[in-house]
């Protein structure tokens, strides 16, 4: 029979992976290619353009756009995937406290003790 290995996350683990994953922000990066206003460009009159990088993100519920220089992509894509995972981290905390509170408390009743109300047995 196959056992699962035991990676239940516990508070703890959570907050030193938490700690693992800084920087980090919400939002999209995207190359775009945009023309310039440089007077017959070579680039823009083929239609090639300048590419350029995007940072959209929600300042106070208005989406904004920064433009990024290119050096500071790679870390600016870590912070993104350090975020996600920072979110993914906060969905698994609150069964992790719940888990931990009831390890610790184990006289207490909860609602699956109810799921099942015993009937009485056809023998008695
Ligand atoms: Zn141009």
């Amino acid at each position: 029979m196959k056992q699962k290995p035991e990676k239940k996350p516990t508070p703890a683990r959570l907050w030193r992976e938490l700690q693992t994953c800084w920087p980090a922000l919400k939002g999209s990066l995207a190359l775009v290619y945009k023309p310039c206003i440089r007077p017959h460009c070579r680039a823009c009159a083929s239609g090639k353009k300048h590419p350029n990088w995007l940072l959209a993100f929600s300042d106070q519920g208005r989406r904004r756009c920064l433009y990024v220089p290119a050096l500071l992509v790679p870390a600016l894509q870590r912070a993104l995937r350090n975020g996600r995972r920072i979110e993914q981290l906060l969905h698994q905390m609150g069964p992790a406290l719940v888990q931990q509170y009831r390890a610790q408390n184990p006289a207490q009743t909860g609602p699956a003790v109810g799921l099942r109300p015993a009937k009485p047995s056809p023998n008695s």
